[in-house]
């Protein structure tokens, strides 16, 4: 089937196909439903894209660039690599693209505070940033083994004013202090929000999320015309919830001659169980309040997932991506931990460029893609974000 079948998405009860919806139980359920008639309320109104757009530009630093890398592209022998610099962006990530805009709703419907879990960090310190801006209280929860293991980033978010909730009970890691995060929103849903993280979750938040990527898209793909004259012949980015694959997939998805490839991290190795390569060897289930392609065992249960990338290690996956594979309209590839720390190097010493162990699986498929294409041929490469939080975690693993 083609990517013309894909059609404005999701309808509006969240779903794409037989992905998605909010499979939540009340009270939960009337929240989402008030959330995503506040959010389509708001979204179109001048004062709200006035307010969004101005920080955009003046405080993201947005556009990011589109960038040529023209030393990665003659060292692979092949196809033209370029890259939408996302690392740029203040805090470091497209993280504040939705975060920022998530604030900017919760003030425009008049909460006072937002709320949410952290795992490794970085969806936390973008949210107290983003919270800090707009000046609305913000409380982070996160298990007390990330705690003790993330430094730098529990030291931003205590910088940037937010309360932050360790998190001792069960495992006291993601899982619980998203349960921890939930309990403490449901005590209070008329005045807090929760913002989540990805474009998963419950209806509306695969669809706001990615509302609020689409910038990268848009950018990148009036970007690259200027700069070339034509579309790019390939698009890819790393998914694990999937957000800033979907902010860059959703401009170029009416496009037919552009192919369009998401990453997913292979880890260990797609024969063991080290892996989160959820579209590639998971079956459709349901995680976390919405249907999807799931990571899980016989009684429906997530399983363990790995990577070296642990913003890639999720056992499910956004809603829509589950339905554009379904379609047909979006491959899904997948890279090793290995293939990733190799590419996280020479894009370093190539370009100057030190990625997101998570970008860098995007940087490495376009890499190996590269070298089969003709030198005619391009490749548009979404990097999500720099590799700051990552550069104690290589140094030692690979002796430098
Ligand atoms: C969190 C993160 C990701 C993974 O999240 P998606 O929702 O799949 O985009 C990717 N890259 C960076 C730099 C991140 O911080």
């Amino acid at each position: 089937m083609t990517k013309a079948h894909y059609g404005p998405m999701p309808d509006d009860k969240g779903f794409f196909g037989d992905f998605g919806g909010a499979l939540v139980p009340e009270p939960l359920d009337r929240i989402m439903r008030e959330i995503a008639e506040a959010y389509v309320a708001i979204r179109d109104t001048p004062a709200f894209q006035e307010e969004l757009k101005d920080l955009q530009i003046h405080y993201v630093g947005r556009p990011s660039p589109v960038y040529h890398a023209k030393r990665l592209t003659a060292h692979c022998g092949g196809a033209q690599i370029y890259l939408k610099r996302e690392d740029l962006n203040h805090t470091g990530a497209h993280k504040i693209n939705h975060c920022l805009g998530e604030a900017l709703l919760a003030k425009h419907m008049g909460k006072t505070k937002v709320l949410a879990e952290t795992g490794a960090g970085q969806h936390g310190v973008a949210l107290a940033t983003a919270c800090a801006l707009v000046g609305i209280d913000c409380e982070i929860h996160m298990g007390q083994v990330d705690v003790e293991k993330e430094a730098p980033n529990v030291g931003k978010m205590k910088i940037l004013g937010c309360r932050l909730v360790p998190v001792t009970r069960g495992t006291a890691t993601l899982k619980d202090a998203v349960d921890s995060a939930f309990e403490e929103y449901l005590k209070d849903p008329e005045n807090s929000f929760y913002a989540i993280g990805s474009v998963v979750g419950p209806h509306p938040f695969p669809m706001m999320v990615r509302d609020f990527q689409r910038i990268i898209g848009e950018e990148a793909r009036a970007q690259f015309l200027s700069m070339t004259g034509r579309l790019p012949d390939t698009i890819t980015a790393c998914v694990g919830g999937g957000s800033n694959a979907i902010g860059l997939f959703s401009a170029f998805l009416e496009d037919e001659s552009v192919r369009i490839v998401g990453v997913e991290p292979a880890g260990e190795g797609l024969d063991t169980p080290r892996n989160a390569a959820t579209l590639t060897l998971g079956t459709p289930g349901a995680i976390h309040g919405f249907k999807c392609y799931v990571l899980q065992d016989d009684k429906g249960e997530p399983l363990p997932v790995h990577s070296i990338a642990s913003g890639l290690d999720y056992p499910g996956v956004g809603p829509q991506h589950s339905y554009l594979k379904e379609l047909g309209a979006v491959d899904y590839e997948s890279v090793t931990d290995t293939e990733c720390l190799d590419a996280f190097m020479k894009l370093s010493r190539l370009e100057g460029i030190i990625p997101a162990l998570e970008s860098a699986h995007a940087v490495a498929y376009a890499m190996k893609l590269a070298k089969d294409l003709p030198a005619d041929k391009t490749i548009l490469v979404n990097l999500s974000g720099r590799g700051d939080k990552d550069v104690d975690f290589v140094a030692e693993r690979l002796g430098l």
